[in-house]
């Protein structure tokens, strides 16, 4: 075994960089300072963050809290809202030809006899299964179709940090998320320096050695994390690490992103809305402030002016006097994470697409699998190859999730959905699966890495969007259907009471989630009749995991 680390460099500020300094510096270090690398951030004084990313995934509940961050700070600090699910609207046609709707939510669903709850579903709701079940599977075991639908808060005032009745996670300012982990980090360490690094310098091994900041000179580097941005100024440009494109599996190649004020302010949807436009997709984040908008599409189907007009028509005057600014958008991944000494974490290793909101999470998870891997000074090549193999598995994994949503749709309105559909790379595996999912629901087993989308989440999305439509599963005569009816009326008796006490997220958040005289328990929460499964308390490991944030199912 080699000499510890003496240090660690990141470059760049964003909330990359940022979370990569939180994290390493609360859990790379012992608690006494003597001990563990010193931990430097530089950050160009020049160059802005990217300044958007602000849905995440329930990562992040577990990361605020292992950083022992409070989360009413949090809400305070970043003008945070909760977010319970992703709501899609218009990514695939029902029977009659209108835009259908699902929720793509945070929780799994139990299983009934070690069987989940979609084989159930499809075997004897068939008449349900169909390209509209979206909103009722999920409503066949979890209350949040109706927490949706009230645009309440998951958790009822007064009840502790990070408890929910269902899983959640949140969306957040990006800039200032970025800032909170800054302040976090510098209050406990971290050092930073404000500087550009204008030079790269490699000893004789193509090891970096150091960094010729444009102020201050010569900075030596052991271990160097690049957080650069798409410009991946280390890994890719000084270290010449192939970028390898993901182009031919997803279309989208730029986004028209705007901030605009809410339509009323005393209503905030607990969802990021991905709605289908004509040549790609508009998210819609809800923040206390704000919300963030944006239209992710492909220059092949829409001009960066025609897709300005779209988005700025379907706001309307709630867009009134609104400049979108054209981010190009760069898919793939660097072919190795870590080169040498040299770890590269966020847009500087690669990126799906915003979809899903799975880049900072994939942030989080690199840093954590980098805690894991961590080095000597002798950056053991053993280390390098598992961290590299890992991210890669991460990349294909969320790629081929992606994919998904694209591939099934059945739009025939824009030649961009046709082309979704039919005019792109799919992995063999994915292929595959669909052909085994024809006669079978998505297990664990079907995919190669799970770190995020386990099976329960196919399910959901291939239900959403009518794939089991009159599907006869074999194992539909091992399933006992007054399971399902028990079930079910359990679900049904126990949805009232979930409900009961939660308000909407506006007011929850004007209160900061504190509670208020006379609203606890009660007060306006909405009692909706119907069914839902037990609750879902969010679990909180007291240490991090090697294997990385909550996985989303
Ligand atoms: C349209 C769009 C929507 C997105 N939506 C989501 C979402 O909903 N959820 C999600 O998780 N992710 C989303 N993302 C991704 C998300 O924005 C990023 O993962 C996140 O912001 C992290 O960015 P970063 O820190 O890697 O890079 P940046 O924010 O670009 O930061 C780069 C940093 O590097 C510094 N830098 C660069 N070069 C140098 C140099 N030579 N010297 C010194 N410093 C340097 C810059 O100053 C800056 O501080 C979205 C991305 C796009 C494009």
């Amino acid at each position: 075994m080699g000499e510890p680390l003496r240090s660690i460099t990141i470059v760049g500020g964003g909330s990359a960089g940022w979370l990569a300094a939180a994290f390493l510096n609360r859990f790379g270090k012992a608690k006494d300072a003597k001990q563990g690398p010193e931990i430097t951030l530089i950050e160009s004084p020049n160059i802005p963050i990217i300044g958007v990313g602000e849905a995440s995934l329930p990562g992040m509940v577990m990361l605020l809290h292992q950083l022992g961050i409070s989360e009413s700070e949090f809400f305070k600090q970043t003008d945070a809202t909760f977010k319970v699910a992703a709501h899609f609207i218009n990514w695939h046609h029902d029977e009659k030809g209108q835009p259908a709707e699902f929720l793509n939510i945070l929780n799994a669903p139990p299983s009934i006899d070690g069987r989940q709850i979609a084989d159930y579903f499809v075997s004897f709701d068939s008449a349900r299964a169909t390209a509209s079940a979206g909103m009722s599977y999920v409503r066949t075991f979890s209350p949040v179709v109706e927490i949706v639908r009230g645009n309440l808060a998951p958790r009822r005032p007064g009840q502790p940090d990070f408890t929910g009745e269902v899983g959640y996670t949140y969306h957040f300012d990006a800039t200032k998320l970025a800032a909170m982990l800054k302040d976090v980090a510098t209050s406990r360490g971290v050092k930073h320096i404000l500087d550009d690094v204008d030079n790269v310098n490699l000893d004789e091994r193509g090891f970096v050695k150091s960094l010729s900041l444009r102020g201050r000179g010569e900075h030596p580097v052991d271990l160097v994390i690049d957080c650069t941005g798409f410009r991946g100024s280390i890994l890719q440009q000084a270290l010449g690490e192939p970028f390898e494109s993901y182009a031919d599996y997803l279309l989208n190649d730029r986004a028209a992103v705007v901030q605009i004020p809410h339509k009323d302010p005393r209503v905030i949807a607990p969802t990021t809305r991905a709605t289908g436009f004509s040549a790609g997709w508009n998210f819609n984040i809800p923040l206390t402030t704000r919300v963030g908008t944006g239209y992710v599409f492909s220059s092949k189907f829409i001009s960066d002016d025609k897709a300005i007009e779209e988005l700025l028509a379907y706001y309307g005057d709630q867009a009134k006097g609104c400049e979108p600014r054209i981010i190009p958008i760069k898919t793939g991944r660097v072919r190795k994470a870590w080169v040498k000494n040299c770890v590269a974490l966020g847009l500087s290793s690669g990126f799906i697409e915003p979809l899903e909101a799975t880049a900072i999470f994939m942030s989080d998870v690199g840093v954590r699998w980098l805690y894991h891997f961590m080095p000597t000074r002798d950056f053991e090549p053993e280390l390098a190859a598992g961290y590299n193999r890992q991210i890669s598995r991460l990349y294909e994994e969320v790629r081929n999730f992606v994919q998904l949503h694209y591939h099934l749709n059945n739009r025939q309105d824009s030649a961009y959905w046709k082309a979704a559909r039919e005019d792109v790379k799919l992995s063999d595996r994915f292929r595959e699966n669909l052909e085994i999912w024809r006669n079978t629901t998505p297990q664990d087993i079907d995919l190669d890495s799970t770190v995020l989308f386990g099976a329960p989440v196919y399910s959901l999305v291939l239900l959403a969007k009518g794939f089991y439509k009159d599907a006869r599963l074999a194992t539909a005569s091992s399933l006992s259907r007054s399971a399902y009816e028990r079930y079910r009326n359990e679900v049904h008796d126990a949805r009232p009471n979930q409900l009961k006490g939660l308000i909407g997220q506006a007011e929850f958040l004007k209160n900061g989630g504190k509670a208020v005289g006379g609203l606890l328990g009660g007060g306006r929460g909405v009692d909706l009749p119907s069914l839902g499964p037990t609750s879902t308390q969010i679990r909180l490991p007291a240490q991090p995991q090697s294997r990385g944030p909550a996985k989303r199912r």
